[in-house]
């Protein structure tokens, strides 16, 4: 019998075309995984009207001991005097992890690379004495170097010290809400934690899918994620229940080590845009416009809103 070239053809195409539809159906319906590690810059903070530093950190390892979860808490060292020490022993004793947040929290756009990077290596110094210190940097106020030619001496700068990149993908406005709080806390107006605890957990949680939103339109994949947090009175006081929500979303919370195996560790942008983390950065290379992934409706001007609307704030003039 001959073969029929144009029916094997057409034949082949039919088998083709399915298994694409089978495949575009597939990655349609299968969602990525929702991986997210916790991380805490500004540790150890010092006391606050609310919390004093002990106290923060009595609810804090409570909550991420209760949960089983390792965090990774960057340690700004100069926030060690007055016996803040003590936290980091405190941090050991809980199995979480430490790294560098420099000592003295200076922009990158302020100093010379020099005067930077020897400010990093105070604070590797000091903490190397810790046997649970990951020798990861995270930069303040995620400034990376305002020009091309510091950012790229300051990248050199870390690997000479054997510094990795302790990098966020999710970004987020846990800082501001907290500054809020702290002006609830001493104006004359009653505290509803209750009310305070749904802004907060719903603002993480908002953001965490944001960015993983974000990846899976641009990248068709998502990184393992890495939240920032700082170690302030409301990651204190509402850890346990947001550890609660992030599970009951779909995420699997891992350890920040974990998390810094992902491929995107070793993707180092060439980008300006560094300060809205390394996913925003990697797609700020990819050519998507910084403007186009601002998170609208959790920025701070938006969330201060939200607070004066419930009360839980005074409504400024
Ligand atoms: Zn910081």
């Amino acid at each position: 019998m001959l073969f029929d070239v144009s029916k094997g053809l057409y034949l082949m195409n039919k088998l083709i075309k399915c298994i694409s539809l089978s495949c575009l159906l597939l990655a349609s319906f299968s969602p990525l995984a929702k991986q997210i590690a916790i991380t805490f810059d500004d540790a150890p903070r010092p006391d606050t009207t609310y919390l004093n530093s002990a106290e923060r950190n009595k609810h804090l390892l409570s909550a991420l001991n209760k949960h089983d979860v390792t965090a990774m808490f960057f340690i700004t060292t100069k926030h060690m005097q007055d016996g803040r020490d003590k936290r980091l022993l405190e941090y050991a004793q809980s199995n979480q992890l430490l790294a560098n947040h420099s000592h003295s929290h200076i922009s990158a756009y302020k100093i010379p690379s020099a005067d930077f990077i020897a400010d990093v290596a105070k604070a590797h110094q000091i903490l190397q004495t810790y046997t649970n210190y990951h020798a990861y940097f995270r930069f303040p106020y995620l400034h990376h170097g305002d020009t091309r030619q510091k950012r790229d001496e300051l990248r050199a700068g870390l690997t000479t010290l054997g510094l990795k990149q302790g990098y966020i993908t999710i970004d987020d406005s846990d800082w501001y809400l907290d500054s809020l709080f702290q002006q609830a806390v001493t104006a004359d107006i009653p505290l509803q934690l209750d009310s305070w605890r749904e802004v907060y957990i719903n603002h993480i949680v908002a953001s965490a899918n944001y960015y993983q939103q974000l990846a899976e339109k641009n990248l068709m994949q998502a990184p393992k994620q890495v939240l920032l947090l700082h170690e302030n009175d409301l990651a204190a006081l509402f850890m346990d229940e947001l550890i609660q929500a992030i599970k009951k979303d779909g995420w699997e919370i891992i350890s920040p080590l974990e998390a810094y195996q992902d491929k995107i560790a070793n993707r180092y942008p060439d980008t300006m845009h560094n300060n809205q983390g390394r996913l925003a950065a990697v797609l700020a290379e990819k050519g998507i416009a910084p403007n186009s992934m601002i998170q609208r409706s959790q920025r701070p001007e938006a969330l201060k809103k939200q607070l004066e609307n419930l009360g839980l704030i005074p409504v400024s003039e």
